[in-house]
This record gives structure tokens, sequence and C-alpha cells, in this order.
């Protein structure tokens, strides 16, 4: 039912506001399409950090009056996770937060490290102990053993020593800082609300909250956020930015505003480019819905073919929903989706989703368009064909499982039993998201293309990173 890549977290901070742990879970509300399967929020009272933690959806942990009671003081972080680096336990919950020689520290992270294996092997050799299986700790052990006096300092030490993607949230008795990794692979967004700073994965989290969007935390930068106000270091050496454009396809809410640009508008624009590269004769143009919606609203219009709600997502459907009994036929797809027969039947139909992953779900939703009566399928995905795996905070199956690996878009059309397919080339994605601003700015594409920005150690040719 989830043939899709899934982003693993998303972070949340804000600093001076009396109100602290409720609008983090606020924010963390917000951001839940980012992780669902565990989320937290440490909060400082100026002199001591206390957090929540727990497996389940923002609104199922935080239910109860007394755990925010627990939670007092003017700032705070959270976290929601879709577990991958670490697996599964509710030790590698985050944020992080540990006691070490000079204090409290709380840690949020969004991304994953390619090297964290390394790192902690040394690390565990001179006496380290773990105590979760998460990449992110490795950047707590490494703060810790830095030699600087300033936390803005230690940080730097730490990150100066991992590679990979993160944007991060540390919290301390009097301090925030929020860094985002060289590369920029995820986003993370400054605001302010009533005086105070609120750093978030995503400005649908200041929508929320009716914080004030500032600016997004640059590639590279560091915020440290105290009483006396906010500073920005560029503390990394610099490197050519590369933001996930998969946040564009997939991850990131369509109504935030991420690496300079309204999500809506870009996914909209590759449905054009879309239209533009595999225009079809059709009656009706239809989306996957969510995710596919604003791609086939942009293919409708470039086309002149009418957009259609030709599909019903069910959006009641929790991840633990387990189908009642194998007494009765396995439901697959139509537990989550439902087509409109009125719409698709005696129509040649086109059908926009943002990606395929493994094809068992679009050969389901195929074959259930067809069931409703439809002439014809044709199939458009508004991105390349995902062939490689990510290392840098997205959980995707293993390389074999990916059928545009091993499966040419004549075979996939086969399999999936479309009447055509047609994807985004490479460079109608990269055209489409209008901020190529030139030479210095470019986006991670690697899992169409298999050039990977930053290095990894050497893996199995056919896995993710695995770590631990
Ligand atoms: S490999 Fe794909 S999902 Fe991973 S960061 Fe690059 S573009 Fe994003």
């Amino acid at each position: 039912m989830f043939d899709k890549f899934n982003d693993e977290c998303g972070v949340f901070g804000i600093f001076g506001h009396p109100e602290a742990a409720n609008l983090t879970y606020l924010g963390l509300y917000a951001l839940q399409h980012r992780g669902q399967e565990s989320c937290g929020i440490v909060a400082s009272d100026g002199t001591r950090l206390r957090g929540h933690r727990s497996y389940g959806l923002v609104a199922d942990v935080f239910k109860k009056d007394e755990i925010f009671a627990g939670l007092p003081g003017r700032s705070a972080i959270g976290h929601v996770r879709y577990s991958t680096a670490g697996g599964s336990d509710v030790r590698n919950c985050q944020p992080i937060s540990v006691e070490y020689h000079r204090g409290g520290i709380a840690v949020a992270h969004n991304g994953n490290l390619v090297n964290a294996s390394e790192l902690r092997n040394a690390l565990e050799q001179s006496g380290s102990i773990f105590s979760t299986t998460a990449d992110t700790e490795v950047i707590v052990h490494l703060l810790a053993r830095a030699q600087c006096d300033s936390l803005g300092d230690r940080v730097v030490e730490a990150l100066r020593q991992v590679r990979g993607a993160y944007s991060l949230v540390f919290l301390t008795e009097t301090r925030l800082v929020a860094v985002r990794d060289p590369n920029g692979f995820r986003p993370l967004c400054l605001g302010k609300l009533d005086g105070a700073y609120v750093v978030a994965s995503e400005t649908c989290a200041f929508d929320l909250i009716e914080a004030e969007f500032i600016r997004e935390i640059e590639p590279g930068e560091m915020v440290v956020i105290d009483k006396n106000g906010l500073k920005s270091f560029l503390p990394f050496d610099k490197t050519t930015p590369s933001p996930c454009i998969f946040e564009f396809i997939y991850f990131a809410r369509p109504d935030s505003t991420i690496f300079g640009r309204e999500v809506y508008n870009v996914r909209k624009e590759f449905g054009r480019q879309l239209a533009r590269e595999h225009a079809v004769d059709a009656d009706v143009v239809m989306a996957v819905p969510d995710s596919g919606m604003p791609a086939a609203i942009g293919y409708a219009e470039e086309s002149g073919i009418p957009f259609q709600l030709g599909l019903i997502r069910n959006h009641y459907i929790g991840r633990t929903f387990i189908e009642p009994s194998q007494s009765i036929r396995h439901f697959g797809v139509k537990i989550k989706l439902n087509p409109v027969r009125e719409v698709i039947e005696g129509k040649r139909v086109v059908v926009v989703d943002d990606s395929i992953v493994r094809g068992t779900t679009s050969r389901k939703i195929i074959k259930m368009i067809r069931a409703a009566g439809a002439a014809e399928v044709h199939m458009r995905v508004s991105s390349p064909p995902t062939a490689f795996p990510c290392y840098y905070g997205i959980d995707t199956p293993s390389r074999k499982e990916l059928i545009a690996s091993s499966h040419s878009v004549e075979e996939i059309n086969r399999y999936i039993t479309s009447d055509t397919v047609g994807y985004l080339t490479p460079e109608g994605l990269r055209a489409a998201t209008g901020c190529m601003a030139g030479e210095s700015y470019s986006f991670c594409d690697a899992c169409f293309t298999g050039q990977y920005p930053v290095r990894f150690p050497r893996l199995k040719a056919d896995s993710q990173l695995g770590l631990f």
C-alpha cells in the first residue's frame, strides 16, 4: 500500500516563548508527514532539560496535559521520525538527550551520516558506550569530547568529522543551535513568533503556529540563539550545495516553501513539463492522490485535457492498519483508494503519479482503473525512473527492489499493464524547479542518475547503508 520512498524525519525548535512545548507540539503536528513512527519533545526551563518521547503519531503521544506540565520552559526542540538508520527501537526515538560534563544537551536530526559506522567504531574503540543504534548519537559523543569552550565551537568540531546529510537542532539549558550540512540536502527554515526564534524543517510548521517565515538556514550555516539574540556562522568548507530534489517531488508538503520555491508551484511545473515531454490523446487527467495531485493539475493545464478526481483516497488509514482476517479476501490497494466510475467509464485516462518505486502499487491501481471501465490507461510519472537507493536520509528499498534499476521503461509499461508510460526526464525535472541559479547551485538527483554528491564507504551494491 505504501510503495514510496519515505522521508525519515522532521525537526522543530523554538527559543524564548512561554508556550515553547505546546508550540513544538503544533509544529511537529504540521511536520507529521516527514515521519510517523515516533516523536518527541525536549524542553528547557533555563536550568534543566526535560523530555518525552515515544512511538506513535504526535497527537497520540502528546495527548495528556500532564505530559506538557512536565515540559516547562521557554525553549524546546522536537522531532518526528520514520526510522532507517538504527532501525526501529524505542531507544532511538528523538530528540536524543544526554547529560555530559558541561550540562545537558538534546539533539534532533533530519538526514543520514554516511560515515557514522566508521566514527562509531573508532569511538567505541576508545571507550565510548552508546545507548542507541542511531547515527545521530555519534554527533553527541563527538560533541562531548570536543575541546572547545563555546557550544558553537563544540558543535562545529563535531560536525567537521561527519559526512552526509544533516539538518540538526540542538538544545541546551540556555541555547538553541540549528545547523544545515554544507550540501544542504534537507531543508531547514528560520522564523519568528512574538519575538521568539523558531526553526523547522518546512514552513508549513510556521503557518500553523502563525510564525513569520524569515529565511532558510543556508547550506553550511549554523545559527546560535540565546538570550542575546541570534548569531549566524559559516564554519564549514564551502562546497556546491546539492539539496534533495525529491523534496520537491514528494517529501515536502505542497503548502511549504523550501529551497527558495513554493513546493506546490514546482510540482505543478513538473506536470506541465511532463505534458510537454509525453503528450497523449486522452479524455481525462487524474492523479494518484494525494501526492500526484499538483503534477496532474499541471499536466491538465498544459495539455488542455480536463482534470477530474478519478481516484478517492481514504485518509483515515493509519500506518498500522492491519486487514481484519485472512478468512476474508485480501483487499490490497482498495483499502486506500477507490475509483470514481462516473469519471472513468469509457474514457481514455491519463493517471499522474509522483514516482514509481517497485511498480507493485501502480499495477494494482491500473487494474482498478480498468475494472472501473477505462478505455485506455496512460501512466505519467512526474519524476525520472528511480533506479538507485538514497544514502542521505531517505528510506529506500534495496536497489534490486527498484523496478527501474533492472527494467526498461517499456518493460515497466508491460509490468504495470498501462497502455503507455512516460517519465519526466532528469533535464526536464531540473529545468522545472526553476532554481538553476548557475553552476554554483545544483540538486542531488542521485536516485535517478547514480551521481552521488557526497562519497560514502564501499557498500554492498544493492543495499542502503547498513548502520550498526
Ligand atoms: S538520492 Fe534522491 S532522495 Fe536521496 S537526497 Fe538525492 S535526490 Fe534526494
